[in-house]
């Protein structure tokens, strides 16, 4: 079934009778070329780009719960290539152009709003940091804007400019940036892969590796054992624990990050708008809600809920920038677990075991590169060689020193 505007229209004045299931819900089977753990948005773009992109046919997707339970649900929604480091920065601005075509090419509306993202500097310092990233974008192929003081003013003259503490100066402007609905990348990636024959096998965790020899024969999972050439894990939050079955320790830690979202309000917010001096970022859903976020829980955790030290310190920076956000009312909140890696990058890489591939480390920006990190996954898995724009993701990068710090913070996960 194609999407289009004539065919909600003549849903609409046909009792809504002819819409199908997005994806089918099949069997697993026996044997598979490459399977994939993980049904979150990097696994079922991953697995997408494997069956459109490099033509494998016999592909499957294992995912413990429900597609979009995980941090594919959970996130924000932002979406943005501001990075500054050349690890980092062509990747992103790779994932921004396929973010950019998304819908036309998986034939779904994922609510692409490229209504841009403004981090506010508050110091000389602040200021001087965000021209250099602004230029390392310019050089990498994204856009970016310096404004002034009255430039931020005139785009968003709410905001507290004369704070006594964190007077706004300034702000770096990526207008290409924006908001993707979360949900609808999950379902237009499966939908997608499931059109090409990919089986996306939800209810099924996997509990163990079979490894022979050290190259890796398939998975146990609750619904019996699965036999495949090459397995790709790509399970977020969860990667220490099922790299684990594998015997593997990760450079990675898990942590809560919280979002939350006030009551619908009349619009007030165009863009997406990031605090300097603390943790603070907000944007407004087409439902009308400010949905806005902060810093990860102070503490190591695989809960899917956080605490409420971190709900004050992101009200507190969210009074801080735009005092009048207290007189909204606090509709929701909610967790997801984030795979901190020790330099605050991703690692998309194989791995020591033959035939066993690592994609994980997305710390609390993985929404963004989804469309690159499935892009990039599928490269590596069906070519053995890693995408030109993820070169830099290594495993082995903390062991031969050449970490990818963007924020140069070091080694403390909680930090990046
Ligand atoms: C509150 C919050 C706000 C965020 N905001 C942003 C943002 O604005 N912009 C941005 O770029 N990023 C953001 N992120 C980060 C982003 O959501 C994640 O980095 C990204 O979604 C992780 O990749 P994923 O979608 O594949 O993860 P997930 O959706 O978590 O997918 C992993 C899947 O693996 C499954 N799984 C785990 N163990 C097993 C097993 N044993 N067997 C089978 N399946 C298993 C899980 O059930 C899960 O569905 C945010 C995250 C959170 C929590």
């Amino acid at each position: 079934m194609h999407f289009s505007g004539f065919r909600v229209i003549k849903e609409a004045l046909t009792g809504h009778k002819g819409w199908k299931p997005l994806w089918r819900d099949p069997e697993p089977q026996p044997e598979y070329d490459i399977v994939i753990v993980g049904g979150g948005g990097h696994g079922l773009a991953t697995a997408y780009y494997l069956a459109n992109t490099f033509g494998e046919a016999r592909v499957a997707v294992l995912e413990k719960g429900w597609l979009g339970s995980g941090n594919i649900g959970r996130n924000t929604t932002i979406i943005r290539s501001n990075y500054l480091l050349p690890g980092n920065e062509p990747f992103y601005e790779f994932s921004m152009k396929l973010w950019e075509g998304l819908e036309q090419e998986f034939n779904f509306n994922a609510m692409v709003s490229q209504r841009g993202i403004l981090n506010l500097c508050h110091s000389d310092g602040q200021r001087d940091a965000f021209r250099r990233r602004g230029n390392a974008m310019l050089l990498a192929g994204a856009d970016a804007e310096l404004l002034d003081r009255d430039g931020v003013r005139a785009m968003y003259p709410f905001l507290n400019f004369d704070n006594a503490r964190f007077p706004i100066k300034g702000g770096l402007l990526q207008r290409r940036a924006g908001t993707a609905r979360h949900d609808g990348v999950a379902w237009g990636y499966a939908r997608g892969a499931d059109r090409k024959g990919v089986d996306i096998i939800q209810n099924c965790e996997v509990t163990g590796f079979r490894i022979e020899g050290g190259a890796v024969r398939g998975l146990e999972t609750t619904r019996g054992a699965i036999r495949a050439r090459k397995v790709g894990v790509a399970v977020a939050g969860s990667s220490g624990l099922v790299m684990a079955k594998a015997g593997m320790r990760l450079p990675i830690e898990s942590h809560v990050l919280q979002a939350f979202v006030s009551e619908g309000l009349k619009p007030c917010i165009d863009g997406v708008i990031t605090f300097g001096a603390g943790h603070f970022y907000v944007s407004q859903s087409d439902k009308g809600g400010l949905v806005f976020g902060g810093d990860i829980d102070g503490y190591n955790s695989y809960a899917q809920r956080g605490n409420l030290p971190v709900v004050e310190d992101v009200i507190e920076g969210g009074m801080a920038l735009m005092p009048r956000i207290g007189r909204a009312r606090l509709l929701r909140s909610w967790g997801g677990i984030m795979d901190m890696s020790m330099d605050g990058s991703p690692i998309i890489d194989a791995t020591h075991i033959d035939g066993l591939y690592l994609n994980a480390g997305w710390c609390y920006g993985g929404f963004k590169a989804t469309p690159a990190s499935g892009y990039a996954f599928a490269h590596l898995l069906a070519t053995g060689r890693p995408h030109p724009t993820a070169t830099a993701f290594r495993l082995d990068r903390f062991a031969r020193g050449h970490v990818i710090d963007e924020k140069g913070v070091g080694a403390q996960p909680n930090l990046h």
